[in-house]
Parts: structure tokens; sequence; C-alpha cells
């Protein structure tokens, strides 16, 4: 990087490019009090991606530049305008990184709820004869989360509260009628029986939210 103080007020890789919603009229005010358009020219901040060297140099010189959080802010904000060009101290890389470590923490947290009452209202569904794949249609969810919340050992595991939502959804309908007759039919049957799996009408004015409760056919063990 050149040391030569250059009278550029506003940095041109500051400057918007004209690039569809990235686009601005002019560059915001914070740009005439960069660091980059008094010092180097504006390539030093577009270094070869393998030219650690000027990178460096670049970043030591943000390090003292006063509107550096202005100009972070603007690249995360604008990343496609940002684009192969160190912002705020950080080159690409960096702030995506930067980017993503924020959207984690600022994500609202998912709900969690136990599995017991999905686990056996699609136990149920199986029982009454309605195949995984019907399952995955009706509630929308993937195989794997149907064959996990069906299959999965122990009581004690968390579901998110919107999967919960769907199987209930899903239960709501299947169990008010009878599934199509065929081999998917019997298949589902006999996977349940041979687990000892009760249908729906077992369960039918039961909390099965209630880990005390049983379907009401007792001799079904049906947790
Ligand atoms: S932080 Fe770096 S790139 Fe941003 S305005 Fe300051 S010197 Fe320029």
């Amino acid at each position: 990087m050149t040391s030569t103080t250059t009278t550029n007020t506003e940095h041109r890789h500051l400057r918007p490019r004209p690039r569809g919603e990235d686009l601005l009229p002019r560059p915001p005010a914070w740009t005439r009090a960069a660091l980059c358009a008094k010092v180097g020219s504006p390539s030093d901040w577009s270094p070869d991606p393998s030219d650690t060297e000027a990178a460096e140099a670049a970043i030591e010189v943000c390090g003292h530049c006063p509107v550096r959080a202005q100009c972070l802010a603007d690249a995360l904000a604008r990343p496609r305008l940002a684009q192969g060009t160190i912002r705020g101290g950080l080159v690409d890389v960096a702030r995506q990184s930067l980017h993503r470590r924020r959207l984690r923490q600022t994500a609202p947290s998912v709900a969690t709820v136990p599995v017991l009452e999905a686990r056996r209202m699609v136990r149920a569904l199986s029982a009454d004869g309605y195949g995984r794949d019907v399952l995955c249609r009706e509630s929308g969810l993937s195989r794997s989360t149907v064959v996990k919340i069906r299959d999965g050992a122990g009581g004690g595991a968390g579901i998110e509260s919107w999967v919960l939502d769907r199987i209930r959804s899903a239960y709501k309908r299947l169990s008010s009628r009878r599934p199509a007759r065929g081999s998917h039919t019997l298949k589902a049957q006999r996977y349940a029986a041979a687990r000892g799996w009760a249908p729906s009408a077992a369960w039918a004015g039961v909390d099965m939210a209630d880990p005390d409760s049983r379907p009401r056919v007792h001799d079904i063990d049906a947790a």
C-alpha cells in the first residue's frame, strides 16, 4: 500500500455500484470520514485473495478508522455491494462468518415439547394401518422425522412444537376415518401389532400427552 495521502473524500470502493437492490443514489455521509479515503488507493481494499500481506495492510488501516463500525454494519447489510472488498477490517469470509454468528445469537429459540404424545399418535395411526408414506404426506414431515418419532427409543426426548402441531393435525384427520385397504395397510398394522401399539380407537378420550395414561385396551403396551 502506498502512503500517499489522497484528496478523495469518498473512497471509490465504498461507493455503491449500479447493481439492482444495492444501488444507492450517493454514498452515506459516514464515508466522508473513511480513513481509506485518505490513505492508499482504492485497490488496496480489494486485494487479490492470495495476497495476504496486502490484505493485512488494509486491515491494519481499518483498525484505526473512526467509522469502522458504520462501515462494517453497512457491508453486512449490503453484502453484494461489499463483495470482494475489505470492509470494517474484515474480508468477505470473515464478514460472512460474523453474519452467521449474529444470526444464530439473535434467532428466537424454538420451543421443544416431549415426544410422547406425538409418538403415541404416530404409533396409533400405524396400528390403524397408515404406513409411513401416508404419515409423511399427511403431516408434511420428512421420512426421517416420522420414523424417528415412531421408532425412537425412550420417552424423554423433545421435538419442536410445530412438529407436534403437524402430527396432531394429521392424527385428527386420519384417526376419524379408515385407511384404504391394501398391502401397505396390512404391513403397517403388522408392524404395529408386532410391537404392541394400540390403534387410535383405544386412545379415544384418553390424554395421550399424559405419561401415566394408558390406552383403553389394557393388554396393549402403547408407550
Ligand atoms: S473501516 Fe476500513 S474500509 Fe471501512 S471506511 Fe474505514 S478504512 Fe475504509
